[in-house]
């Protein structure tokens, strides 16, 4: 069977997202115990979900017979009221990747240019490329984006820029000065959208809404998916343009985002206890790998998220042997980073136990950075 003709151009040619490796998988192909493996690979929260959201999710699998709010409008009202916005300014989507398919459903085809930093998270590139048009890449400075060089790259072509800070796979951030300046000089045709997926790990996050209240073409997109630990359930959200956000409603399915992950989602919203005891420890846990890995001679980038890039030497050497002790890492190869690898804060103890596997890597494992 050959589909060549029937498929479309783009689908043809589009790359296929790499995710971090499953512990299942690792577990089935290495004949270990999946119990026994960690895994640092996708930044996801390492004190598990949040309690309260574990226990609405639990409660609302007893309506599972329904379908849910396509709407979600407790989700949005409850967003509403925390953010000071209205409920019309948000929209809820199947994880927060969901809404950067919207964004390309809603504004991008071929012809079009969408713009983006290189090393950014991936996802930009590959909604661009799935709806036929060019993905622009402009490359970190200091493996942090460049907004002159971005504001640069945009053309009469460009529908969307997207900005995020802190930025995956760099863990820098660029400041709220610095951002608002960016969106206020941006052409009229040219939406802006901020990747916020991290900004929860911040001490202090820039707060752009005021780019809202002045009418500007922008969108920032949050997940539940890292501080509240809900990365099965697959939610997220952007909230922006009252305009921008009912046309993103239009574009979606009729019911994306499940009912239990909206009642988790509504229910993490006040586990504020959760949220900061992740980010506390989150901190603690950076300076931890930060330190432990200049004690081994290796390079990171210093970090405001809840990973880091450590520089290994062989990062697909390192991240095989890794794998085969157990530990799940990020072989940045694909970022064309190849002597790198991205590893997610875990908890004290994990982050103790990657720093011990560096280490006798780094000495008779063959793979370490010299
Ligand atoms: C993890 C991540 C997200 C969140 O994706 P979800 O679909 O909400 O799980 C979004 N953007 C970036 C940069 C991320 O790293």
């Amino acid at each position: 069977m050959n589909f060549d003709s029937l498929v479309k151009p783009s689908v043809r040619t589009q790359p296929v997202y790499e995710p971090g490796k499953p512990i299942e998988d690792v577990a089935r192909e290495l004949g270990l115990d999946p119990a026994s493996i960690i895994k640092l690979a996708s930044n996801e929260n390492p004190w598990g979900p949040s309690p309260l959201a574990m226990a609405a999710a639990k409660r609302a699998v007893e309506h599972g017979e329904l379908y849910p709010d396509g709407g979600c409008f407790a989700l949005r009202n409850k967003l509403a009221a925390k953010w000071g916005l209205g409920a019309d300014q948000f929209v809820v989507g199947n994880g927060s990747n969901e809404i950067i398919e919207l964004l390309g459903h809603a504004f991008v085809g071929p012809g079009d240019e969408v713009v983006m930093g290189a090393p950014a998270f991936v996802v930009y590139k590959l909604v661009t490329l799935l709806f036929g048009a060019k993905a622009v890449e402009v490359p970190l400075v200091n493996y942090r984006h460049d907004l002159e060089r971005i504001a640069a790259a945009i053309t009469p072509r460009t529908k969307l820029v997207y900005v995020c800070t802190p930025n995956n796979p760099t863990g820098t951030a660029n400041s709220e000065a610095e951002l608002l300046a960016f969106a206020r000089g941006l052409p009229d045709h040219v939406i802006a959208v901020f990747d916020e997926a991290y900004a929860e790990f911040l001490e202090r996050a820039p707060d752009l809404r005021p780019l809202i209240a002045e009418g500007r073409k922008v969108v920032c997109l949050r997940t539940f998916s890292k501080i509240y630990g809900l990365a099965a359930l697959r939610v997220g959200y952007g909230y922006g343009a009252e305009e921008l956000c009912r046309l993103l409603n239009r574009v979606r399915q009729p019911f994306n985002v499940n009912a239990i992950a909206q009642a988790a989602a509504i229910a993490a919203l006040d586990d504020h206890a959760f949220a900061e005891k992740t980010a506390r420890e989150n901190r603690a846990g950076l300076a931890l790998l930060e330190h432990g890995c200049a004690g081994l001679g290796l390079e990171t980038v210093r970090s405001v998220a809840n990973f880091m890039l450590v520089r290994v030497g062989d990062g697909t050497g390192v991240f095989e042997s890794l794998m085969r002790r157990g530990l799940i890492v990020r072989p940045m190869r694909p970022y064309c980073m190849p002597e790198w690898i991205r590893v997610t804060v875990g908890t004290g103890e994990q982050n103790r136990r990657l720093l011990e596997e560096l280490r006798f890597l780094a000495v008779g494992g063959g793979h370490g950075a010299s």
